[in-house]
């Protein structure tokens, strides 16, 4: 017997197949995995407007895979797009024996791109590194590091004179953050839509890579040569999104298009909410100026806890 016979043959073109699409049922050679991921990320980006004549996008780049595959897929399409062009934003939060090799990788993927990139430290910006700012609140790690983080990149975003703000998100993060909102009963973030603010004071953030899952862009490193084992943050561990997580990939094993359908779900929340507003209205933080639900924005609020 051939012994080729048993290899699995792309869908498309019959070369030997290097991924398994579960919910399709299709097997793809690297080079249509390559351009069918591309093509999802542009049909999205297309769908949900995310890009239009005329912007100049960020890309939050952390030097991690996700933000990788972001923007080597970004520049892969940009000659498509009329008038657009892209800028690389790297976050250095200063977390001792991790950010250090993602920089330098973050470093390593703009330069081989020729896309402009701009730094930004935690310590600049705030006068302190992560490491530093969390001494005896280390369980908060991650929530303190996202209030800075989302700063950190807006200034970097509006620094650079972007329009919008790309993050890496993927289907895994998007799906996992849906059920987290449910299981957290934390209903008005399940119906928020990223990136609304009527107060035109946010630059609106879009997730490109939101229908592609975490093996797809695992897949897609792979097969550009650009995977790259990097350590994990000694910081993270958030026991709830480990759960939702683990529990996740073994239904979507089991019951492919799972993370898909949940997604589905929420877009037919949102259009079912649209009219009915479920957050607080925006107001202003009476510190800073930045649009917020409270008297203060969770930056100031932030800070405040750090004076003590
Ligand atoms: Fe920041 Fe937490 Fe991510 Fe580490 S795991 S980079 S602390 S958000
Ligand atoms: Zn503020």
């Amino acid at each position: 017997m051939d012994a080729g016979q048993d290899v699995p043959r792309c869908s498309r073109c019959r070369d030997p197949a290097v991924l398994f699409q579960r919910q399709s049922g299709r097997h793809l050679c690297s080079m249509h995995a390559i351009t069918d991921i591309c093509d999802r990320v542009a049909a999205t980006i297309r769908e949900e407007r995310m890009i239009v004549a005329g912007d100049r996008v960020a890309v939050a780049l952390s030097g991690g895979k996700d933000s990788t595959a972001l923007l080597m897929i970004l520049s892969r399409l940009m000659p498509a797009w009329e008038g657009v062009s892209l800028v690389a934003i790297t976050i250095d939060e200063g977390i001792a024996g991790y950010r250090d090799e993602t920089v330098r990788s973050a470093d390593s993927l703009v330069h081989s791109l020729g896309v402009e990139h701009h730094n930004i430290s935690f310590a600049d910006l705030f006068g302190n590194t992560l490491d530093e700012l969390l001494k005896g609140r280390e369980k908060e790690a991650c929530t303190v590091c996202g209030i800075l983080r989302k700063k950190a990149l807006v200034t970097g975003a509006e620094r650079a004179g972007a329009t919008k703000l790309a993050t890496g998100h993927n289907l895994d993060d998007e799906a996992q953050s849906v059920l987290m909102n449910v299981l957290r009963g934390d209903f008005s973030r399940l119906v928020r839509n990223s990136g609304a603010d009527s107060s035109g004071r946010f630059i609106p953030r879009i997730k490109p890579l939101m229908g592609i899952s975490e093996k797809e862009i695992a897949t897609y490193l792979l097969l550009n040569n650009a995977w790259t084992d990097l350590p994990e943050c000694p910081y993270s561990g958030n026991a709830l999104r480990r759960g939702v997580r683990s529990m996740l990939s073994t239904l979507e094993y089991r019951h492919p298009g799972t993370m898909l359908h949940l997604m589905e779900s929420k877009k037919k929340i949102e259009r079912d909410y649209a009219g009915a507003d479920t957050r607080d209205p925006i107001r202003h933080c009476r510190v800073c100026g930045d649009p917020c639900s409270g008297e203060l924005c969770q930056l100031c609020l932030l800070k405040k806890t750090f004076r003590r």
